[in-house]
């Protein structure tokens, strides 16, 4: 089980951090994928791009290869038990503990102005999402760690409280680590909302795709061989070698190892692999998103299958707490 908020376009990081792993789980696991509208709300309450973004989020993810006839692909609003067990996960969620995740700090920091109880709440929020459908295994970008720490914590507090409901939920990847696609700018990820140019979108131009990488940041190179690499280029290394291939990467890493590297020609490298990855995903969601019949059987269907499980769980949620009166 997981969710990509809809507050704007997909980049690399969703890509790599999550998007990949769900369309290889599809094959393997009963999957449930969602479209986090509601927390969205959260930070962007002006909801006049909400429906377009919902759509785009709906049709890049299909571009990508995920099948919904193979998993439930839905939106978190049309499954209503998703608030009735945030309701009930909130009485086991502590004040202190939600105030000291460092995602509740970073968007205080960033929005002053609407400190809303609903942000304070996210991460029992993103626990309903996930035992809902009593998932174990949450495929997930690194950002993500403390919130499914969380996720498992509400569920082990539920279930000595009452009764054993919930398996333990896990961060997942199918490589060992967890992932995070750096920015391009060498300061912390790309993400939707924060330093544009400086995040590769799916649905980027492949001339824009060409300005920001050149832009991205570099040096005059190492003065000796063997040195150490800064932050910045091994960024560039590290989203090389998402989308180009083996020797392509080994010969500028030998560059480098020689101080004989040219960032210019790395760079011009790397953006055609890139353009070369992200063009056909853009052609296709583009296409995608403008069936908008397609878009709502699509989302009829997930919220059906999503349902089914979500009623289930809840009618032993309710059991296990003693709502049960006749
Ligand atoms: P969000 O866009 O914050 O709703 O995140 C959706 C998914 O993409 C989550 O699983 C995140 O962990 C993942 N994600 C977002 N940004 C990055 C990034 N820069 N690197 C890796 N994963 C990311």
């Amino acid at each position: 089980m997981s969710g990509i908020r809809s507050t704007g376009f997909l980049h690399l990081g969703n890509y790599f951090g999550a998007i990949r792993n769900y369309v290889r789980m599809q094959e393997e696991y009963t999957c449930y994928f969602m479209v986090a509208d509601l927390h969205s709300l959260t930070t962007h309450p002006d909801t006049k791009e909400l429906k377009p973004n919902v759509h785009r989020v709906l049709a890049e993810n299909i571009a990508c290869g995920l099948d919904p006839e193979k998993v439930a692909l839905y939106c978190q609003s049309h499954v209503y038990e998703t608030a009735e067990l945030y309701l009930l996960l909130n009485m086991l969620a502590y004040k202190g503990e939600l105030e000291k995740t460092t995602t509740f700090k970073d968007k205080v920091r960033q929005h002053p102005e609407n400190v809303n109880a609903g942000l304070l709440t996210y991460p029992v929020l993103q626990a309903a999402d996930i035992l809902l459908h009593r998932a174990s295994l949450v495929p997930v970008g690194k950002d993500q760690e403390q919130h499914l720490e969380m996720s498992r914590n509400f569920a082990n507090r539920f279930n000595h409280r009452y009764r054993e409901v919930f398996p333990e939920p896990f961060a997942f990847n199918f490589g060992e680590a967890l992932i995070k696609v750096p920015s391009l700018d060498g300061t912390g990820k790309m993400s939707k909302s924060e330093n544009q140019y400086a995040t590769i979108f799916l649905s980027d131009s492949d001339d824009l795709i060409r300005k920001k990488i050149m832009k991205a940041k570099t040096d005059a190179g190492p003065s000796a061989p063997n040195m150490p690499m800064p932050d910045y280029i091994e960024n560039i290394f590290l989203l090389m070698k998402l989308v180009s291939g083996a020797d392509t990467i080994q010969k500028f890493e030998e560059d480098y190892n020689k101080a004989a590297i040219r960032y210019g020609d790395m760079k011009k490298q790397l953006a055609e692999d890139m353009i070369r990855f992200v063009a056909p995903i853009r052609e296709k969601a583009e296409s995608i998103r403008q069936d908008q019949a397609y878009l709502k059987r699509i989302m009829e269907m997930g919220a059906e299958k999503a349902r089914i499980s979500a009623a289930a769980t809840m009618e032993k949620v309710r059991e296990a707490i003693g709502l049960k009166y006749y």
